[in-house]
């Protein structure tokens, strides 16, 4: 007889991307970002470092808030932050979602939902995306009673953005809407959270990242923004010190430093559109991304022959595969890194064939 809560025994766990503990990787498989953080965040660690680690950092992250706030134009009552944007999508389930009850997301998308679905007993739906990675017409019925339709926005693995009015005809009827925007800084034209202020906007929750767009993946630090009926759950149901006093600083500082986002942002762009261009040029079909990551495919399907000769070249980008209704769906994913190492695994690609 096993211990474990019959969700736990059933479910297969989610598996994190490939982290090679040793150097010498070009390491294009988990959307990191290819340049370093802000000076300004090391400054703001290393002044931390100095000061009082044997007190607990502050519970509600005041300084944190009200400089995401700003960013946003809303009150710091409409942040929550979390230990990475995982937290906050756990901490989002724990809130709004019981045992039985429906949770939806399209897909292929953000395969965690689903894990996060089942730790929590949920239903969980998979609404199947058409070829093109648009919706499809029956999706509106199939979201039905859903308690959180979890939408990356952008999406991801494809890289595609939907329409603000797209988005806004998915709100559940008797849910919310969680925009996950990870990748939201890398997109041409990048908002700064609109349409939570919008009439709809009492039942939309934006999820962010300091992962990507500001290169802090090893710090762990996302939020959500949203009106503040909503954040005032998710802050009855967070760990108390969910986020610690390094990366309250580290975070803090770095969302002060929007010109250093947004250099890098912009050198991210640019290196995505060559990408694409010679992945095409390749052969390859490529999403036009509005991420740091191309979705590519080729018609000999020989994906994952191209993933491990590039492995062996210590070159590590993403393998993904996906059952549909019909058939499976799998290509490579790769992140959008610095030029040079874009050459290098296009180099690669051409040499594999
Ligand atoms: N959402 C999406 C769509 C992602 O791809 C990721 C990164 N794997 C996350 C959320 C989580 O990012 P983090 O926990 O590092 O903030």
């Amino acid at each position: 007889m096993s211990l474990f809560r019959p969700q736990v025994q059933q479910m297969e766990g989610y598996t994190p991307g490939e982290q090679p503990q040793e150097s010498g990787w070009v390491k294009l498989n988990t959307n990191e970002n290819a340049y370093p953080p802000s000076p300004r965040v090391l400054e703001a660690v290393q002044q931390t470092l100095s000061g009082r680690l044997n007190i607990y950092p502050d519970p509600l992250a005041t300084e944190f808030r009200k400089v995401a706030a700003e960013l946003f134009d809303v009150d710091p009552d409409w942040i929550l932050p979390g230990n990475g944007s995982d937290e906050v999508l756990t901490i989002l389930m724990r809130t709004f979602v019981d045992a039985g009850e429906l949770v939806s997301a399209p897909y292929p998308s953000y395969t965690l939902y689903e894990t996060l679905a089942e730790i929590q007993g949920a239903r969980f739906q998979k609404i199947q995306l058409n070829h093109d990675w648009s919706w499809p017409d029956a999706t509106q019925n199939q979201i039905g009673d859903s308690k959180i339709l979890f939408v990356p926005n952008p999406n991801a693995p494809s890289g595609n953005r939907w329409s603000d009015e797209q988005l806004l005809s998915l709100i559940p009827a008797r849910g919310v809407l969680v925009l996950d925007e990870a990748y939201g800084d890398f997109c041409d034209q990048p908002h700064q959270g609109e349409l939570l202020k919008s009439e709809q906007g009492e039942k939309l929750i934006m999820t962010r990242t300091l992962s990507k767009s500001y290169s802090l993946a090893g710090i762990r630090f996302g939020f959500a923004v949203a009106h503040p009926d909503l954040i005032s759950g998710m802050r009855k149901v967070k760990d108390s010190y969910n986020c610690n006093t390094l990366s309250l600083a580290a975070a803090t500082a770095a969302l002060k430093d929007q010109e250093w986002m947004q250099e890098n942002t912009a050198k991210v762009r640019t290196t995505r559109r060559y990408l694409v261009e010679q992945l095409r040029k390749l052969g390859f079909e490529a999403v036009d991304s509005q991420t740091n990551f191309v979705w590519c495919t080729h018609a000999d399907k020989q994906h994952e022959r191209r993933y491990q000769e590039l492995k062996q070249r210590k070159i590590l980008v993403r393998y993904m595969k996906f059952s549909l209704t019909e058939g499976t769906l799998d290509g490579l994913r790769i992140t959008v890194g610095t030029d040079a190492e874009i050459q290098h695994v296009l180099d690669a690609l051409q040499e594999i064939g």
